[in-house]
């Protein structure tokens, strides 16, 4: 095998990722039976909670994945590009936006061989010294496989899907939905077995489908959902399950290709809960006096989904004039204090200065918040008689790191059974959701299985510890992380040889005009952005 002296030279890991893979999906599935083999490895090996990043969803969770960092650490917090200067931005998040080293490119200079499949927001495919195929989101006709002089061959042995699985289109056809998820998987799985061919040290293979079904499926898959039993009983329920039978017995050949010696680690990038009704954080916004939409928000939105959005692919802009593009806004910037930033919850004042249209004087910014944060708190939804917000987290009070100025100012976290989404039906604020009926949650899943892994309750552990454990498995150390090593898999030498600094030796993200716009298309279909 390949790999430099040093303790670990000649272990291999293999990390196998279910995007949203939750304990109460996983626990319900394995009484069910519907996952031997997966459920075989937690009984021999070692199991615990993963805790994932705040916002806890896939594009600002899976550069933490790769590099050990938090949200501030890398500077992804959205599925756009986040520059409080230019508010209305819709530049895909690519890896070129991923601003700290990730843990492949460490395995490579210290000269291990390493293999990935499908890791989101690997776009465009990071220069690995081994394989690599990118993860959602992939423009058509992009360069997706690295090196390029191997594509020809994955094309003609396994030829790997990209994208798919744009759930908000199946309402009316769930059928369907579950068909492409297992052609998904079975494709993917086979050219996840083409890439985990000849010598490696740490894979890292990527199933999304997860995620995807659960929004879509939430009640029919988590018990803790009020119609669960109803719905887990239907013929529907028992086609979703045979996914997951799929995903169980594809995953069992991954760890089959791996060879037996390899240690196995599954995890998920964030957990899932159910939700029955959604808020609508903007209308909310308005509703409390801390925004104002635009006189005509309504056509501007329509627009901005059919009109707008085909001239922009039309058009060719200029490369120096690619960056400024941005979508038309619904937001009366002049009398908004506050604006919804991200998705997943993240709010940020309109401040003067920072925004372009600023009106919150840098004096009120602690005062305009902490209204903000009362405000959502106490807000009563009339239908329900419920408090949609559970929580609010000032951005400081979570993360220090040398990207926390382009985090939303503050967070939200939604209550039980709610979900936040500026697509809920009707005009009102909030309004019951039957489609999707899943949302994010931080406690994800690990497990983990091998001959050096200790078994037993790894308790709860952070995603951000996932890329020191795998560089401490093969013997290494970043120069800096905010994650440390899990040892019961890592194992404890003491004696790991910190790695060089690396420079960003990622491409810079070329997309064309038309690339973005059908990346942002993607992103809207997956329910991600507005
Ligand atoms: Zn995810």
């Amino acid at each position: 095998m390949a790999g430099v002296g040093g303790s670990g030279a000649d272990k291999r890991l293999l990390i196998v990722g279910w995007d949203g893979a939750d304990w109460d999906i996983l626990n319900d599935l394995s009484a069910r039976g519907c996952l031997p083999h997966i459920s075989s490895l937690i009984e021999s090996g070692a199991r615990g909670v993963l805790q994932s990043v705040i916002p806890s969803h896939s594009w600002a969770a899976w550069p933490t994945f790769l590099t050990g960092e938090d949200p501030p650490g890398h500077g992804v917090f959205d599925f756009v590009e986040r520059d409080p200067a230019r508010p209305g931005m819709r530049l895909p998040v690519t890896s070129a936006s991923i601003k700290a080293p990730t843990f492949l490119e460490y395995l490579s200079e210290a000269g291990r061989e390493v293999r990935v499949g499908n890791v989101p927001v690997a776009y465009p495919p990071i220069p690995v010294n081994g394989k690599m195929i990118s993860g959602v989101a992939v423009p058509p006709g992009g360069e997706f496989v690295h090196p390029l002089d191997w594509a020809p061959e994955l094309e003609r042995r396994a030829p790997f899907p990209v994208n798919g699985l744009e759930w908000m289109n199946y309402e009316h056809d769930p059928e369907s939905l579950l068909e492409e998820a297992r052609q998904l998987i079975e494709q993917r799985t086979a050219s996840f077995e083409v890439l985990l061919e000849g010598d490696w040290d740490t894979a890292a293979c990527i199933y999304v489908e997860p995620d995807r079904l659960q929004h879509a499926f939430g009640a029919y898959l988590l018990p803790s959902h009020p119609d669960h039993e109803k719905l887990a009983a239907s013929k529907l329920g028992e086609s979703l399950r045979d996914v997951y039978r799929l995903l169980d017995a594809c995953t069992e050949r991954l760890v089959r290709a791996a060879g037996p010696e390899t240690a196995v680690i599954l995890m998920s990038d964030h957990g899932f809960r159910p939700i029955t009704r959604q808020l609508d954080l903007n209308r909310l916004l308005k509703h409390l006096g801390f925004a104002s939409g635009a006189r005509s928000a309504t056509a501007t939105t329509a627009l901005r989904r059919s009109s707008a959005a085909r001239l922009l692919k039309r058009t060719k802009v200029a490369a120096p004039l690619r960056r400024k593009v941005k979508m038309p806004s619904t937001l009366d910037w002049s009398r908004t204090r506050a604006y919804k930033a991200t998705t997943g919850g993240g709010l940020s004042l309109n401040l003067k200065g920072r925004e372009p249209h600023g009106i919150v004087e840098p004096h009120d910014y602690e005062k305009v918040r902490s209204e903000l944060s009362a405000a959502l708190l106490e807000y009563v939804d009339p239908e329900s008689g419920e408090r949609p917000i559970a929580e609010t987290f000032a951005r400081e009070s979570l993360y220090e790191g040398p990207f926390l100025h382009l985090a939303p100012d503050l967070f939200v976290k939604a209550g039980e059974l709610w979900g936040m989404s500026s697509s809920s039906q009707g005009d009102g604020l909030s309004s019951y959701t039957r489609w999707p009926t899943g949302r994010h949650r931080r406690a994800g899943i690990i497990v983990a299985h091998g001959p050096h892994v200790a078994p037993g309750d790894l308790g709860v552990r952070h995603l951000r510890d996932i890329a020191p454990t795998a560089l401490a498995f093969h013997g290494l150390r970043a120069p800096s992380s905010a994650g440390s090593p899990i040892q019961e898999i890592s194992g404890s030498s003491g004696h790991e040889v910190t790695v060089s600094p690396i420079r960003d030796s990622r491409r810079q993200s070329e997309l064309t005009n038309e690339e973005q716009q059908q990346i942002t298309d993607h992103l809207r279909d997956l329910g991600y952005i507005e």
